[in-house]
């Protein structure tokens, strides 16, 4: 039932609402036997113990096996799609707030005049044929507010028909899934992660040399402090202490340093685990797209597409997101 939630939020982009809904008509119940409610499917949603980790007071318990039921991944997707859909992020929003419209983007395209987030309306398609008979269509298309509706400045159109663009950007995404088909995963792209994570961890072995070096250096220096105040050595007391400081000083530097490299070096390997899960999301994007229903189609294209720009005689710019760019060229001109 979990994966279930977990899938439909995902792939179908349905919102919390709308998924108790579908779960009370399916009859099913939560583990007390009462109906869903939008909050019990978000806390199922942000609960850890799916992905195998028991939290108590906000502090997590070491993996475990037997619990886990949720790919990692997979709920880092849909904490996303939470976050994206929680309104403070309203300015920023990728995922479609819900996909139930009858539009392909929302939330997630732009006027390439003056930068707005465009809205989608309706309108009635008319006109009378010759037999006098009425031709009458409700339609829908994207709007740039500040346009159309005076709110700002904006050289660009203030009105798209919607079926266009939907109809171009699916077209383009048909065909990058197709490319990503025959396309086996970037080689280069993994040798050069690898290559990178070789050279971080290069560094990071040499610093941590340096600052263990420094370290002892600093113990010397104040064992000769005592030997100075002794007569014993050949350096005062004062001499020591400079040195000292600058020793700190120079230890404090390479620690830095070395946690800037360890920082890299984690969002590296971090970055490299991810590839084969958005290759493989990809993969899977490409053989089902063309048996996806509308709402399907909306949700790999919220996920796939960072915005979309639109400019007067539906010039069109695809800009992917960052997880994807990776295996795409970065934008695409319609
Ligand atoms: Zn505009």
């Amino acid at each position: 039932m979990v994966k279930k939630i977990f899938e439909m939020t995902v792939k179908e982009g349905y919102g919390s609402d709308r998924m108790a809904d579908y779960l009370n008509s399916h009859g099913i119940k939560t583990h007390n036997n009462s109906k869903f409610q939008c909050n019990t499917v978000n806390r199922n949603l942000k609960n850890r113990l799916y992905c195998g980790y028991l939290v108590s007071d906000g502090v997590e318990s070491p993996y475990i096996e037997r619990l886990h039921i949720i790919d990692e991944n997979i709920f880092d997707q849909a904490q996303f799609i939470l976050k994206q859909r929680s309104s403070k992020n309203e300015e920023k929003q990728q995922i479609a707030r819900t996909t139930k419209g009858s539009t392909l983007l929302s939330g997630n395209i732009y006027c390439a005049h003056c930068g707005q987030k465009m809205v989608s309306t309706s309108y009635i398609d008319r006109y009378d044929r010759a037999d006098g008979s009425q031709y009458r269509v409700r339609r829908q298309r994207y709007i740039c507010t500040n346009k159309a509706m005076k709110r700002g400045a904006c050289d660009g159109q203030s009105a798209y028909v919607a079926h266009r663009i939907d109809g171009a950007v699916l077209a383009t995404l048909r065909d990058y899934l197709a490319k990503i088909k025959s396309t086996p995963k970037d080689i280069a792209l993994e040798k050069r992660y690898k290559s990178e994570i070789a050279e971080y961890k290069r560094k990071q072995t040499n610093l941590e040399k340096e600052v263990e070096k420094l370290k002892r250096q600093i113990v010397e220096l104040s064992a000769e402090i005592g030997k100075s105040l002794l007569g014993e050595s050949r350096f005062t007391p004062d001499m020591l202490s400079t040195s000292i400081d600058n020793t700190n000083d120079l230890l404090h530097k390479k620690e830095i340093e070395l946690s800037d490299i360890k920082f890299k070096l984690a969002n590296q390997q971090n970055a490299m685990g991810k590839l084969d899960f958005y290759y493989s999301q990809f993969r899977t994007w490409a053989d089902e797209f063309d048996n996806s229903t509308m709402e399907q189609k909306k949700m790999i294209a919220c996920q796939l597409i960072r915005e979309v720009n639109v400019a007067r005689g539906y010039e069109i710019e695809i800009v992917f997101d960052i997880n994807y760019k990776q295996f795409v060229s970065e934008t695409v001109l319609i």
